[in-house]
């Protein structure tokens, strides 16, 4: 059978590929610590369960708008009023079947063969792949250990062309962590200033999992406001990863244009889900605050152990809740059998030797770093850690 051409385009994501690894060692007997995942550990807060219930029972079980309920799309307005002094109209709201379509309807409403789109690294897997499957190209542009992974507006300004019609980032960044100041961003701000004819994606998925500062959007200079799509969700912050609810708030034109394309891919997202986003959004965030308060424990200890193995090199995340450390002192030492090339040999390594599953950071772009997540409990990451200490002492 010949298949589209358009799978080769991409490939399986590196995070889904170590937990299934995970997983098959797990079925095989094997007990292996999860310090790979990329979502909440904790559970979905009570009263946006019983919002669920409460819709279920009342029936919301029919087709939905395509661009989500009049109501959601007005909480999600009150929302970007309340969190970030940002004004929409529901008109400029389309929610989707997670932040992930969001992005997918975003690039390929705006992508076209050819289209140049700018990505800092590191980044999240499904931006690039998204672009390619476009047929637009990847520019990604390279930030480091040395500026706390974020791009200066030097940087910037030298790798956008006539042809560059994207920008994508996300702050707080999955992988690295990193929360642009809103200095930072103005910096970044006079940059697109100059350069109208770039379209901006703004991924705020982890905006409420942030240690210090408040968050900040890029979308709040009126001059950039026009042309930047803020993407969000309920996946990180409200830990509903399986509900999938993801939004976005885009300039009339690109609304309509992610909403004509929804509408022949998926249609309005689950009903019951989204009457419980209502409530997720409407309500104190005192939950989401809980959950935060202890990712930054865990972060205390993860970046205690940062100290300890002296050779992982990493920057504290004042954000999402991993740590990208640079594993590059690794590469070339042996554990007597195998040789480590490379940070993709050092996670399977640390998979198959220690039992302990992290990413690579070739997954995002960073051939020297390893993601390592701190969204599971605080004896799992002990427990992790330690057997990450005791796999390197055999490398030599
Ligand atoms: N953006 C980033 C940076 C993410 O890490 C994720 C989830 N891993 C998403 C978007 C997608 O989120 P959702 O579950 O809402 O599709």
């Amino acid at each position: 059978m010949v298949l589209s051409s358009l799978l080769t385009r991409f490939s399986e994501p590196e995070t889904l590929k170590m937990a299934r690894l995970g997983r098959e060692l797990r079925t095989q007997g094997f007990d292996i610590v999860d310090l790979s995942l990329g979502e909440p550990d904790f559970d979905t807060p009570q009263h946006i369960k019983d919002a669920a219930k409460k819709a279920i029972d009342e029936n919301w079980s029919h087709y939905t708008p395509v661009s989500g309920y009049l109501d959601l799309r007005e909480a999600i307005c009150q929302k970007f009023q309340r969190d970030n002094n940002l004004s929409y109209s529901p008109e400029n709201i389309v929610v989707s079947t997670g932040a992930k379509q969001s992005l997918a309807n975003a690039i390929l409403s705006i992508i076209d063969e050819g289209d140049e789109v700018i990505i800092p690294t590191p980044f999240w897997v499904t931006y690039a792949a998204l672009v390619e499957l476009a047929r637009g190209k990847v520019k990604l542009l390279h930030s480091t250990l040395e500026t706390e992974y974020k791009i200066t507006p030097a940087q910037l300004e030298s790798a956008i062309t006539a042809k560059t019609k994207m920008f994508i980032f996300s702050s707080p960044c999955n992988p690295s962590g990193a929360v642009y100041k809103l200095e930072e961003l103005q910096l970044l701000a006079e940059v697109f200033s100059k350069n109208p004819h770039i379209i901006i994606i703004s991924d705020e998925i982890y905006e409420y999992i942030n240690y210090k500062g408040g968050h900040e959007s890029i979308a709040q200079f009126d001059e950039l406001k026009e042309r930047t799509i803020v993407i969000n969700g309920l996946s990180k912050g409200f830990a509903m990863t399986g509900w999938r609810l993801g939004y976005l708030a885009a300039p009339l034109q690109i609304a309509k244009a992610c909403e004509k394309l929804q509408g022949q891919f998926t249609s309005g997202t689950n009903a019951v889900t989204q009457r419980a986003a209502i409530t997720a959004l409407t309500s104190p965030l005192d939950a989401s605050f809980q959950m935060v308060k202890e990712f930054s424990w865990r972060k205390q200890r993860v970046m205690e152990w940062m100290q300890k193995l002296k050779h992982f090199q990493s920057t504290e995340p004042d954000g999402a809740f991993y740590a990208f450390p640079r594993v590059d002192y690794y590469f070339g030492k042996k554990d007597g059998f195998e040789m480590i090339k490379n940070a993709d040999d050092l996670a399977m390594y640390l998979l198959n030797k220690g039992h302990v599953s992290t990413v690579t950071g070739s997954a995002f772009g960073d051939p020297a770093c390893l993601r390592i997540s701190f969204a599971n409990n605080m004896e799992k990451i002990e427990e992790g850690f330690k057997r990450i200490e005791l796999a390197l002492s055999k490398l030599e």
